[in-house]
Order: C-alpha cells, then sequence, then structure tokens
C-alpha cells in the first residue's frame, strides 16, 4: 500500500509552529510585517493572495495589501517597491506574479532588497542557495523538502529525478536534493527517453505543467512520487502530473493534488516571512 503524503496535516503542523514563532516575537515588541502587492485583477492570482493573507491572520503575520490597478506602470511599481524596502516595519515583500505584460518582471523581482525577498525569486539568493549560502528559497521546492523530511522519507544518497527545469520549480529543486545529499538529475522537454532517466528515480519530482502525464510507466516499482503540477480540469477538479490512479499500486508514496505540495508552498512562505525578521 502506497503512502498518502498528506501535505494539508504537514503544512498545518508547520503554520501551527509559526504561530508560536510569530507570538513570542510579539511579545519582544516585533510585529512581522509582509506586503503583498497584486497588479490588476487576475482572478487566479487574486485567489492565491486571498490564501496568502489568509495564512497570515491565522499565524498573527501583519499583512498590508497593495491593490493596484492593471494601468500601473513599471516605474510607479518600482516606486513602492522602493519605498518597502526602506520601510523598517516591513519585513518581507511580496509581488505576486504573473505581472501585466507592459511591467518585466525581471527588474520588479531584481528591485526587491534581498533580504525582503521571501519568495527566494531574487538572483542574490538564488546565487546563495547554489553556493550553499543562507537566503530565502523559493517556496515550493522547499516545501517539498520540509514534506519529505517530516514524512520520514531519508534524501541521503537517493536517485532523486526531477522533471521541469523552471527557476522557480525545477532549478531550486535540484539545489536543495542535492544540499541533502541526494543524487540529482533534472530532465526537460529536451531530455532523450525521458521515460529511462524517470525510472532510475528512488524520488521522482514532477514539475512539468502537463496534467497526468507521469504514468506508471515513468517509475520505479517503490518509488517517491512528489507531485508539484495543479491543473483544474473540465469536470473542475483539481489534478497534478501525475495521473495518481495509474500509478498508485507501484508507488511506496505520493503526494496527492490536491492537498500534497500545494498548500506547502504558502505555509513556506509563512516560514520565509517569519525568517525574515532576523534577516
Ligand atoms: P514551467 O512551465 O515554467 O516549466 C515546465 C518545465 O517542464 C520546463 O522546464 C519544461 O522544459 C519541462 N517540460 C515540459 N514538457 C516536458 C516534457 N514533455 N518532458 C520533459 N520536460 C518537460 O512550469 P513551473 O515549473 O512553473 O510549474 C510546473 C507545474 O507545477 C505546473 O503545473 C504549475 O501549475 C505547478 N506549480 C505548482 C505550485 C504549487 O504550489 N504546488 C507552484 C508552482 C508551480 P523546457 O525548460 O525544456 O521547456
Amino acid at each position: 500500500m502506497a503512502a498518502i503524503i498528506d501535505g494539508k496535516k504537514i503544512s498545518q503542523e508547520i503554520k501551527d509552529e509559526l504561530k508560536g514563532k510569530v507570538s513570542a516575537l510579539r511579545e519582544k515588541g516585533i510585529e512581522v510585517t509582509l506586503a503583498v502587492i497584486q497588479v490588476g485583477n487576475d482572478p487566479a492570482s487574486s485567489v492565491y493572495v486571498g490564501n496568502k493573507k489568509k495564512a497570515c491572520e491565522y499565524i498573527g503575520i501583519r499583512s498590508l495589501a497593495y491593490e493596484l490597478s492593471e494601468e500601473t506602470t513599471q516605474e510607479e511599481l518600482l516606486k513602492l517597491v522602493e519605498e518597502l524596502n526602506n520601510r523598517e516595519d516591513v519585513n518581507g515583500i511580496l509581488v505576486q506574479l504573473p505581472l501585466p505584460a507592459h511591467i518585466q518582471e525581471e527588474y520588479i523581482i531584481k528591485a526587491i532588497t534581498p533580504i525582503k525577498d521571501v519568495d527566494g525569486f531574487h538572483p542574490f539568493n538564488v546565487g546563495a542557495l547554489s553556493i550553499g549560502q543562507k537566503g530565502f528559497v523559493s517556496c515550493t521546492p522547499a516545501g517539498v523538502i520540509e514534506l519529505l523530511k517530516r514524512s520520514g522519507i531519508s534524501i541521503n544518497g537517493k536517485e532523486c529525478v526531477i522533471v521541469g527545469r523552471s527557476n522557480i520549480v525545477g532549478k531550486p529543486m535540484g539545489l536543495l536534493l542535492l544540499r541533502e545529499n541526494g543524487t540529482v538529475t533534472i530532465c526537460h522537454s529536451k531530455t532523450k527517453d525521458l521515460k529511462e532517466v524517470t525510472k532510475r528515480a528512488d524520488i521522482l519530482v514532477v514539475a512539468l505543467g502537463k496534467p497526468k502525464f507521469i504514468t506508471k510507466e515513468f517509475i520505479k516499482e517503490g518509488a517517491v512520487l512528489v507531485d508539484v503540477g495543479i491543473h483544474r480540469g473540465e469536470d473542475n477538479k483539481l489534478c497534478g502530473d501525475v495521473d495518481f490512479d495509474d500509478v498508485i499500486d507501484k508507488v511506496s508514496a505520493i503526494t496527492p493534488v490536491p492537498g500534497g505540495v500545494g498548500p506547502m508552498t504558502i505555509a513556506m512562505l509563512m516560514h520565509n516571512c517569519v525568517e525574515s525578521v532576523r534577516m
């Protein structure tokens, strides 16, 4: 029987631990504060921003919401980021992506001071991760590591394969698994004979953005399968990049969608907000 890795339960544990830390900080007179900027009103972004606000409320983090119009210029956004960089009462800054097409995300990400970059997207933090130094780590891959550790799954010496090499998931995932002494392979759309590579994995992390793409032919008997993908089907149900029903009898443990990696992303964002006080 495959173990179902319960991201909902583990993320709740993390949020409860953070609640304690935030209240201890408050007793010392420190109010953990996150500024969340949303430009435009993309419905998916509004849902994500709403969930982040709710998590902040639960933990006791003060959140400042900046809801800017779709017409906001890059200069105006840069000005706001600069203002928040300079505010001593703001610990973390999050700009909800994607931004409208007329704003270059790269410039905005670079404008956030690395010590308030709770998303871990700034090149400084990405570089720190790659050379094993302290910094903010991208929340989704950090959440995957936490899920594995808290489920008692050892990474040390394991053959780890990642499908997907995006800057926010695949690449930092590779660096984190390497940091935990995994033997890491990262696959992408140009990988030859993907199945042959994924079948080597003791731990397979899938983040390629194609619903139910990974079937049992891609995996080794007894592998641990982490599904980062999120898709809403025509039936309005959520599914991942893995065909859950097809692989379930072959894996030793698996993250479901929903209720696997998804809730961990917000929990790790909250973790980064609390860490930002120390930064
Ligand atoms: P991207 O689209 O940025 O990257 C997808 C990656 O998959 C690329 O590196 C691409 O390769 C690779 N890829 C695509 N098709 C194939 C294929 N047929 N074979 C091998 N590799 C392939 O996606 P993200 O990393 O942003 O997201 C991945 C998934 O994770 C999405 O479903 C997204 O919704 C979900 N997600 C979930 C989060 C959560 O909180 N749970 C957070 C972030 C993302 P190449 O580089 O060559 O194009």
